[in-house]
């Protein structure tokens, strides 16, 4: 289980040095998935915060903050 942990937070660490990454991730809201890395959002910040910013919820009604 540990083993799994540690091989998601690798990816989650390659995938947000990408360039596809969402522009609010630097200064990531509360609520964001990237907010918090102990929860179970591993997958959506992969997902979300790594490229498909423009498919996230949180992105999508906070935009205008950009
Ligand atoms: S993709 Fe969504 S959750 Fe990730 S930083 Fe951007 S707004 Fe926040």
């Amino acid at each position: 289980m540990e083993i799994a942990k540690e091989k998601k937070n690798k990816e989650y660490q390659v995938v947000l040095q990408d360039k596809g990454r969402c522009p609010l991730i630097d200064e990531a809201l509360p609520h964001c998935y990237c907010s918090d890395t102990r929860s179970m959002a591993i997958d959506d910040i992969i997902y979300y915060c790594g490229g498909n910013y423009e498919q996230c919820p949180i992105y999508q009604n906070n935009r205008d903050l950009l």
